[in-house]
């Protein structure tokens, strides 16, 4: 499928604010990856579905996994609002024709990274979080200046910023994002 064309269908499924925030990770990503040496095309790709599933209802989210045998953890079923990575991943696939297995991964993984990452899937994790339209996260203005020097230390800043925000407002946590900054943490010493 066309990018032009991917942009129209997604700019129908998301609300208005969500659709804004599809096109800074869109545009965040490909930035981030021509300065690191990434294919351009793949990132804008990526970002631009990785939350194509966002806008689906709880119910739906879980109906797609349980017909589509893709497996539903216990923390999922109870914060199905996790499973719209898992589920975007599936529809970039089926619905939007995307073969690519890392853009497919990196949608798979925006939401809690996985240990091994590819750069693609880095860049995805940190353009989520750093796209123009956010505003609160700590420490951003650092966040966004270390993303074009070095993906696996703001990798790292981001996954310690974001468990200390979940742990703060008593959000349900994956445990897979704590392994993934164990991952990055302990390749760095
Ligand atoms: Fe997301
Ligand atoms: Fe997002």
């Amino acid at each position: 499928m066309e990018i032009k064309k991917i942009r129209k269908k997604l700019e129908k499924e998301l609300d208005g604010k969500r659709f804004e925030h599809t096109l800074g990770v869109a545009y965040t990503a490909s930035a981030l990856a021509m300065c690191h040496h990434v294919d351009t095309e793949k990132a804008l790709l990526a970002g631009m579905l990785h939350d194509c599933a966002k806008c689906m209802s709880n119910d739906k989210k879980i109906s797609v996994c349980e017909k589509h045998n893709i497996p539903i953890s216990d923390l999922e079923r109870q914060n199905p609002f996790l499973l719209h990575a898992k589920v975007g991943s599936y529809l970039a696939k089926k619905v939007y024709h995307i073969n690519d297995e890392d853009i497919l991964n990196a949608i798979a993984s925006h939401t809690t990274g996985r240990p091994a990452m590819s750069q693609l899937e880095k860049i995805i994790y940190i353009a989520d979080y750093i796209e123009p339209g956010r505003k609160q996260a700590p420490g951003l203005p650092a966040v966004r200046k270390q993303a074009f020097q070095d993906l696996d230390q703001a990798l790292i800043q981001i996954l310690r910023d974001t468990m200390r925000y979940l742990q703060d407002t008593n959000a349900p946590f994956d445990p897979m994002s704590k392994s993934t900054y164990d991952y990055y943490a302990a390749n760095r010493l």
